[in-house]
């Protein structure tokens, strides 16, 4: 019997062969060097370092390999996995910083740069609760009328009852945009809504039942409580056998619509020419409903402490008007209102200053948010 052969090796594992080993060395390593991002060497780590990789599987095969061979087999293989390993960190760091320095470039923020960004604005709240004071004229049945800015001063003053030398015709008070010239009558910026009652008779045939939004100005000067442009909201009915206690009921369903049902209203005495008898409208305040009149421990802020607060002016339209109009003063009567929108806004939101509502500013309009 012969000793045994321990040269000889009966086992052969071609992926154990050093070429072989080399070949999936050099593989692994063109393939981390060709990796240009993370994701993609995430892969390549899969591939060629990971369970299933050429070179694992070949680690395995060192096991059916005889004891002789294995340790030149297992230096070869782990020799080779050791440089993929190496070579996978390095890339790794490599492409790390990579990325690092290109976020820092795409992702700077130039905090220099203006700011693009552009605010949402909203509607002025002057329009939004002239038009709320509007929809409940309407509701009660009310139709919407409107007249131009620029008004021909006979609607504006001689159709109202202004005798020619009313001092509201004076300079101190309105804005004059032509003079008189031969028979016409001047131009004028309208100084009140009421030229759209002169307007809305001649157009229709009564019953009128309008309300009259708009824009009106007086040469004030803008300070806390006047602004030269102002808002106004005129009513004017004209039907036979209207009475002022029609216009009580109208302005009690106004103000309760707008500020609260059960607050109270009252009239008292004053002067338009345009109305006989006139009276100023009061309403009672939502706020306190009272209870600080004469207090010695509070205040109110809305009512300045007086329990009403004043809301516009009112009265039984004056027959010379409806004369003008071309009316039957015979047959019908009428009575007119008007409610100062920059006054509600106020004593509805607590705008102490006229300067927010009209400088423009949009965190001021922002602030009543969006009604539509
Ligand atoms: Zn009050």
């Amino acid at each position: 019997m012969s000793a045994p052969n321990n040269s000889y090796d009966p086992v052969e594992v071609a992926s154990l062969q050093p070429e072989e080993v080399a070949r999936m060395r050099d593989e692994a390593l063109s393939a981390i060097s060709a990796a240009t991002s993370l994701e993609e060497l995430k892969e390549v780590r899969t591939a060629h370092a990971g369970d299933r990789s050429p070179l694992a599987l070949a680690n395995r095969e060192i096991g059916s390999l005889p004891p002789s061979a294995r340790a030149d087999a297992g230096k070869r293989v782990g020799g080779a996995r050791r440089e993929v390993s190496e070579a996978l960190n390095r890339r790794q760091t490599e492409l790390e910083e990579e990325r690092d320095a290109r976020v820092l470039v795409e992702e700077a923020v130039d905090v220099t740069l203006p700011w693009d960004r552009v605010q949402r604005g909203a509607r002025h709240p002057v329009t939004t609760i002239s038009e709320r004071m509007t929809d409940i004229f309407v509701g009660m049945g009310f139709e919407m009328a409107e007249g131009p800015e620029v008004e021909a001063e006979w609607f504006n003053f001689d159709a109202l009852n202004f005798l020619p030398d009313h001092p509201a015709r004076t300079m101190q008070d309105t804005f004059f945009v032509e003079a008189p010239s031969g028979g016409d009558s001047g131009m004028v910026l309208r100084t009140h809504t009421s030229p759209v009652q002169i307007r809305a008779l001649l157009e229709r045939t009564p019953p009128v039942y309008v309300v009259a939004p708009g824009t009106t100005f007086r040469t004030d000067e803008l300070d806390a409580t006047h602004t030269p442009v102002f808002h106004q909201l005129e009513g004017l009915v004209v039907d036979e056998k209207v009475t002022l206690a029609h216009l009580r009921g109208a302005i009690d369903a106004f103000v309760h619509g707008m500020f609260g049902s059960g607050l109270r209203t009252r009239f008292r005495p004053s002067f338009f020419p345009f109305t006989e008898p006139s009276g100023e409208m009061d309403m009672e305040c939502f706020v306190c409903h009272g209870s600080s009149v004469g207090a010695t421990d509070s205040h109110c802020r809305t009512c300045g402490s007086e329990g009403w607060i004043e809301i516009g002016g009112c009265g039984i339209v004056n027959p010379r008007v409806l004369t003008a109009a071309g009316v039957d003063t015979e047959r019908y009567t009428g009575w007119a209102f008007g409610l100062g929108v920059e006054r509600a806004l106020m004593f509805a939101h607590g705008v102490e200053d006229m300067h927010d509502m009209v400088e423009g500013d949009v965190r001021f309009t922002s602030a009543f948010g969006m009604e539509i």
